[in-house]
C-alpha cells in the first residue's frame, strides 16, 4: 500500500502544538466510558476539554473527526494507520525499535 492510498484511508492525522508527536482525533461524543463518566461530578472526564473549545466550535473538525472514526471500520486501517505512522514519524518508529531491542537484550 503506498502512503496516499493510506492517507486515504486513514483521513488524516494531526500534530497537537502541546503532544510530541501525531494525534489521531476522534469525536468525544463518542467516548463509551467517558460518556457514562462526563455524567459523574469531578470524574476525570467531568471537564471533557474534547467537548470544548475548537473541538466543538467548528463543523469541519466535528466532521473529520466522525470521518476518521468511521474509517477504523476499513479493514485496511490497520496497514494503512502504519504506513502512515512509518511515513511521517520514521524517528519514532526507529526510537520505538531501538527501545524494543534495548528491552529484549
Ligand atoms: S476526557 Fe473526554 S475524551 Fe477523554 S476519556 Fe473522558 S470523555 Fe473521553
Amino acid at each position: 500500500m503506498n502512503i496516499k492510498e493510506a492517507k486515504k484511508i486513514i483521513v488524516s492525522l494531526s500534530k497537537p502544538d502541546k503532544m510530541p508527536g501525531f494525534a489521531y482525533g476522534i469525536p468525544a461524543a463518542e467516548c463509551k466510558t467517558g460518556s457514562k463518566l462526563r455524567l459523574i461530578p469531578n470524574s476525570v472526564c467531568a471537564g471533557c476539554y474534547a467537548l470544548k473549545g475548537n473541538y466543538a466550535r467548528f463543523p469541519a473538525i466535528v466532521q473529520a473527526q466522525y470521518k476518521r472514526l468511521e474509517s477504523i471500520q476499513d479493514p485496511r486501517w490497520v496497514e494503512a494507520m502504519a504506513v502512515v505512522i512509518s511515513s511521517q514519524a520514521p524517528d519514532m518508529v526507529n526510537y520505538r525499535r531501538k527501545n524494543h531491542e534495548y528491552k529484549r537484550s
